[in-house]
């Protein structure tokens, strides 16, 4: 595929190989094995001498679609696909570091991403310095001699707190260490953080790229040096992604830019209107003038993104009422979803940490978070407005 189209073209048409068939849309193949036409195919295949499908766990024309479509969207050279999020960052990790090295990672990532670098990679040997903020500053303190990555998420969850990958992909590499960056709030709609500087981008394809609610899956995006190894990971160790997860994302990433600039200008209005509340105390949202790092945002993203959070006037009383006068709202903390959802997140998603360690995060009682989808910007607001008043 040319890669001078724009984005739009490359998000429906990138990776496509039509069979002898010429199916219009891409064809799912749903088979874990493939058959060789003799015993001399079938070894140069499995010693990598001949290109070519052999067993779903590291080969299936599908997902192949999906990832060159993805590595596309993002301008990387290439993209592994994984069964989740998570399996994304444990592939990263596996395929990459080893016991003795050391990662930086933002205090503000998401939880499991947390439990992952602070306990089950200590058991092997990997410790990870988490620092708080987004300062630049604070992160060129945290490395040491051995660090190798550095892992971010931009905005943060759930307060939208936006990090500088260009300053941070300075200090990862002044350490010889890489910047790999979680992009599932943004998308490579809004951000493509390999063009600021960035080595490595994870996603979450469970979110936006389905965009639907439907699948879990997860990619990472990178040069081809680092992403041979993890796709030798993915080989050894099978973290892989179902054919058909993989097909309903491809085609969740044909709508992925309609969806975003679409829910991304409802979310802005939504901050705007919440900001003007009298019973709204404070709104977080990279859009609006009042977000601390509003200019940044503006350099590094195309939009604010598509989640608004907000504190309500009171604590945990008020903000519960607002979520149980939703009757359009999902009450999920799931987000990237067509339908919005809305999440107390100091009693779910950060109901684990201490009171004090959310307290520094700045997660306040009094906070909500609500992930715009597509229905109407008047019902959404509606739906909240209906709590709002009863404060
Ligand atoms: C959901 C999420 C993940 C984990 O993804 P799964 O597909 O659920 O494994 C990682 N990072 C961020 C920012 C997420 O929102």
């Amino acid at each position: 595929m040319k890669d001078d189209y724009q984005i739009d073209t490359l998000a429906v048409r990138a990776g496509q190989e039509r069979s002898q068939f010429g199916e219009h849309a891409e064809a799912l193949y749903l088979t874990s094995s493939f058959v060789f036409q003799n015993a001399a195919q079938a070894a140069a295949r499995f010693s990598g001498g001949e290109a070519g499908m052999v067993y779903a766990r590291f080969s299936n024309p599908t997902v192949a679609v999906m990832q060159e479509r993805l590595a596309a969207l993002e301008g990387a050279e290439a993209c592994i696909a994984t069964s989740s999020g998570m399996s994304a960052i444990l592939a990263t990790v596996m395929a990459l570091l080893k016991a003795g090295d050391h990662v930086v990672a933002s205090r503000a990532i998401f939880g499991a991403t947390q439990q992952l670098f602070g306990n089950v990679f200590t058991r092997f040997g990997i410790d990870t310095t988490f620092v708080a903020g987004n300062r630049p500053e604070s992160f060129r303190a945290a490395m040491r001699p051995n660090t190798r990555l550095v892992f971010i998420e931009t905005p943060s969850n759930p307060l939208t707190e936006v990090y500088d990958i260009a300053a941070l992909a300075g200090v990862a590499h002044d350490g010889g260490a890489l910047l790999a960056v979680d992009n599932c709030f943004c998308t490579p709609i809004l951000q493509r953080p390999l063009q600021l500087g960035a080595d490595l981008v994870i996603h979450s394809a469970t979110k936006y790229l389905d965009g639907q609610g439907r699948v879990l899956g997860g990619a990472v995006c990178g040069p081809k040096a680092p992403m041979e190894e993890v796709f030798k990971f993915l080989r050894t160790g099978g973290p892989s992604i179902s054919p058909f997860n993989a097909w309903v994302i491809l085609k969740g990433l044909e709508t992925l830019k309609i969806r975003m600039q679409a829910q991304s200008a409802s979310a802005l209005e939504l901050a705007r209107r919440l900001e003007a509340h009298p019973k709204v105390e404070r709104v977080y949202y990279p859009g609006l003038p009042s977000h601390p790092q509003h200019e940044l945002a503006l350099r590094q993203q195309a939009s604010g993104g598509a989640i608004v959070a907000f504190e309500v006037k009171g604590g945990r009383a008020e903000a519960w009422r607002v979520v149980d006068h939703c009757q359009l709202l999902s009450i999920t903390a799931n987000l990237g979803d067509t339908k919005t959802t809305i999440t107390h997140p100091a009693s779910t998603t950060h109901g684990r940490i201490s009171a004090e360690a959310r307290a520094e995060a700045g997660i306040e009682e009094s906070l909500l978070r609500v992930a715009v989808g597509l229905e109407a910007l008047d019902d959404i607001e509606g739906d909240l407005q209906r709590g709002l008043a009863t404060l």
